[in-house]
């Protein structure tokens, strides 16, 4: 028996917290929050909740095997994508179904999705011999030389778009699973086109009541499984002796000693800060940085009939959206927008009536025009660079931004309301967002109505 402490208390940390523990191990988890959970977190006011991270569940299995008794349901429309000419595409979870509507879609192409499909399940299976099969570095035992061919090394998921679709529009729909790993399509390797065999295969699956109570889940796991689990506590460095390491010092300055440290926090953070090794770090630093989204949460009156519990808007230029953001690092002008609403499917998550809805564009951090993106301790980056002079957030309201000078700021510049709505088929009017001390909200437009002041009321 080992004494281990367990670094981030994410479904990661978690998860790993309570292997270890069932294997026989006296585990220790140190999360810096006052809660656990990690990126799977929420948000709640007013009888509407958020889910401020992960709103898709895949594999759902996995934490049945885990021991979570909590029973998923299942999506049969998985996303509804959008395209900048107008033209909608629905996915669906059964894999002849989604050929069908590829072939609606775009005629002549369903064959060649039943053809990706098949690409996609190989490289996954591949994976679950290989990269999900245990330690990045051991040698896989059930793996072979084809796995290797299998995921297209060498190739873009971009490359592997053209290799199967001549549609430019369905380019777009698999690129899209770069940005499941905050990567752009142009940049990221064609294995991440893996994962609609998940979604197509075991399904995109929604947790009744959010997503969050899986955390909640966990953290009951932990308790019955006696892992000592100290929120609120921040690990500051891992002590070693050169050879191995041999505990912690957290914030307070207190010291603990253990035989295994295992951290599940940024790689950045434990190479730069907390285990200093120059080389991994440069290796790492030359990767770049992932992309942040710009998130905003809205609860709003009434019903959208129809609106599908995901969607995802895309921008008209794919290529110029990701080179804002990875080349020219500024947000992008024209975003492609996730909108999640999870109320279509639970009514848990808003009062009879309204919805709550939230929606997303990924963007990086840097940009050029006076203002910043900050990082919130949720993780999540917002965009702080307020404007001193606002214009009202009524009719003329002609981007992301809204009343009250020095309190409010654009989003992603001038236009992009705009062609948000054109891409909506006007059902996105506007988005106004507000902020005070660094924290974003959302007053709200929706199919041509506006919503008065429903970010202004919960978050002043
Ligand atoms: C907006 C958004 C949407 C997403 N949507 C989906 C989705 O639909 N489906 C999906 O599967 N995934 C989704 N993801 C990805 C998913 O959320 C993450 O992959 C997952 O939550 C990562 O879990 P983790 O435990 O590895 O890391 P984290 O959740 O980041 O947990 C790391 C924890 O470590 C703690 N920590 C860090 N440093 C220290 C320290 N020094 N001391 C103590 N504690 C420390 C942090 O506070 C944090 O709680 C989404 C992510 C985001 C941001």
């Amino acid at each position: 028996m080992a004494e281990v402490i367990v670094v981030g208390g994410g479904v990661g940390g978690m998860v790993a917290a309570l292997l270890l523990s069932r294997a026989g191990h006296r585990v220790r988890l140190h999360e810096q929050l006052d809660r656990l959970g990690g990126k799977l977190a929420e948000r709640g006011r007013d009888g509407f909740a958020f889910s401020l991270g992960p709103s898709l569940l895949t594999l759902p299995e996995v934490f049945h095997e885990l021991g979570v008794a909590r029973e998923a349901v299942a999506l049969d429309e998985l996303c509804r994508y959008r395209f900048a000419d107008g033209s909608v595409l629905r996915a669906y979870r059964d894999p002849d179904r989604m050929a069908a509507e590829v072939e609606r879609f775009a005629p002549g192409q369903g064959a060649a999705w039943e053809a990706f499909y098949a690409w996609a399940r190989k490289c996954f299976e591949a994976s679950q011999r290989t990269f999900f099969a245990g330690p990045v570095g051991r040698r896989p035992p059930d793996g072979n030389p084809a796995d290797l061919l299998a995921v297209a090394p060498g190739r873009t998921l971009h490359g592997l778009a053209r290799r199967f679709f001549d549609d430019r529009r369905l380019r777009q729909y698999v690129g899209r699973y770069a940005t499941y790993a905050g990567s752009s399509p142009y940049r990221a390797p064609a294995a991440l086109g893996c994962v609609p065999a998940i979604e197509h295969g075991a399904g995109g699956w929604y947790v009744p009541g959010g997503l969050p109570r899986l955390a909640e889940d966990l953290a009951g796991l932990l308790d019955d499984a006696g892992v000592e689990v100290r929120t609120g506590s921040t690990v500051a460095r891992v002590l070693s002796d050169g050879e191995s390491v041999t505990g912690v010092v957290l914030a307070s300055g207190e010291r603990e000693a253990a035989d295994a440290v295992l951290v599940n926090a940024d790689a950045a953070e434990l190479y730069g800060r907390l285990l200093p090794d120059r080389r991994r770090l440069r290796r790492i630093a030359g990767l770049g940085t992932s992309s942040s989204a710009f998130l905003m949460l809205a609860g709003v009156d009434g019903r959208t009939d129809g609106l599908p519990h995901h969607s995802v808007v895309f921008s008209g230029d794919y290529r110029r959206e990701f080179a804002d953001i990875f080349q020219r690092r500024v947000p992008p002008e024209d975003p492609t927008v996730y909108i999640g609403c999870s109320a279509v499917d639970d009514p848990s998550q808003a009062r009879p009536g309204r919805r709550t809805g939230r929606c997303w564009s990924t963007s990086r951090r840097a940009t050029r025009s006076g203002g910043r993106w900050r990082r919130r301790r949720t993780g999540i980056w917002s965009w702080s660079g307020w404007r001193a002079a606002g214009t009202t957030c009524r009719d003329g309201c002609g981007s992301w931004s809204c009343s009250r000078p020095r309190t409010c700021g654009t989003g992603t510049g001038p236009g992009a309301e705009r062609s948000m709505a054109r891409r909506t088929g006007g059902g996105w009017r506007r988005c106004a967002v507000r902020a005070t001390a660094g924290r974003a909200a959302a007053c709200t437009w929706w199919a041509g109505r506006c919503i008065p002041g429903a970010g202004s009321r919960w978050w002043r």
